[in-house]
């Protein structure tokens, strides 16, 4: 149950239903099922994009769906002191809380429906951890992490990070009321999302009751993707089956649809941005255009040239 919803659905703005005359529905080219893993010092995810061709993807890269999981507790995990290099992590907190820090000075609390942009650039170090509290206490934990590309005159970019609280997102609604729709980042036909992106993108959290349908307006530059976070439902103008842990991509056009099934609310993030169409060369926490700009990468990382653990932590590391 995502922490951010509305009281009254229709009491909220609505997106403008697309004139079906006009609009070209997108088609669903695949559907894959993302397989489960463990991130860091162990914590459940699925791999949303596994499988799925990077062209398909452009200008994301990777996706973990982590959790849904309830912890007991002394179990909650994060991970330990990381770089990235080339690229922009946005992650979003369905329900429970992480703690960042990085090497820049960047840092705090994200809960249920905050959301992190961080910037790696020209390169970060930084931890992601569940805070003490509820290392003691277990709870609920579900979010996301997004890779979105940087292209190559922006993989130097100094590095940055932005909070963004779940109550500055967008909340709007379906044209029929039938979903509920969060406009993370970007913006869907006209309303605005927060989130400052060097790439364009759109990201989208719809809760769709039981039965309805959705088929919103969506920009024909970017790439469009659907993944089932809970429940069950179609994607695509012909109902194409998906469940949660599922993965669509859409072809061509100028909206995308998802349905729930008429039994159960389908959760769904609808995303997609604008492609960068360079080569990708991406290895571990590195998404680069070339090896040797990987292999530079690491040695960087080495040197101590993406940064340094601050002090305060240091200790902490010392200790381990
Ligand atoms: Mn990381």
């Amino acid at each position: 149950m995502p922490a951010v919803t509305a009281d009254n659905i229709l009491t909220l703005p609505r997106v403008a239903a697309p004139d079906p005359a006009a609009a070209r529905t997108r088609p669903v080219v695949s559907v894959t099922t993302a397989p489960k893993g463990f991130e860091g010092e162990g914590f459940p995810v699925r791999r949303a994009f596994a499988g799925v061709d990077l062209r398909a993807l452009d200008p994301f890269i990777h996706m973990d769906q982590m959790g849904e999981v309830e912890y007991a507790p002394g179990e909650p995990k994060g991970t330990p002191w990381h770089p990235h290099r080339g690229f922009e992590t946005v992650t979003y907190m369905i329900d429970g809380e992480f703690a960042h820090s990085d090497s820049n000075g960047g840092g705090g609390l994200i809960t249920n429906g905050d959301t992190q942009w961080m910037t790696a650039g020209a390169g970060i170090l930084h931890i992601e951890t569940p805070p003490e509290h509820l290392v003691m206490s277990g709870g609920l934990f579900h979010g996301i992490q997004l890779w979105v590309n940087l292209p190559r005159t922006l993989k130097f970019a100094p590095p940055r990070y932005q909070d963004i609280r779940g109550t500055s997102v967008a909340l709007l609604s379906s044209p029929d009321g039938g979903a509920l729709i969060r406009v993370i980042a970007g913006e869907l036909g006209g309303h605005a999302g927060p989130g400052v992106t060097h790439t364009p993108i759109t990201l989208v959290h719809a809760t769709v009751s039981p039965g309805a349908a959705l088929t919103l307006p969506w920009r024909a530059d970017f790439n469009a993707l659907a993944y089932v976070l809970a429940g069950k439902g179609t994607v695509g103008g012909k109902g194409r089956p998906v469940e949660s842990g599922q993965l669509a991509v859409y072809g061509d056009g100028d909206t995308v649809t998802v349905a729930a099934d008429p039994r159960q609310t389908l959760e769904v993030l609808l995303l997609g941005g604008q492609p960068i169409r360079e080569p990708v060369a991406a290895y571990g926490p590195f998404v680069m255009n070339t090896k040797a700009e990987l292999i530079q990468a690491f040695e960087d990382f080495q040197a101590g040239r993406l940064g340094t653990i601050p002090a305060a932590h240091a200790d902490v590391q010392g200790e381990m």
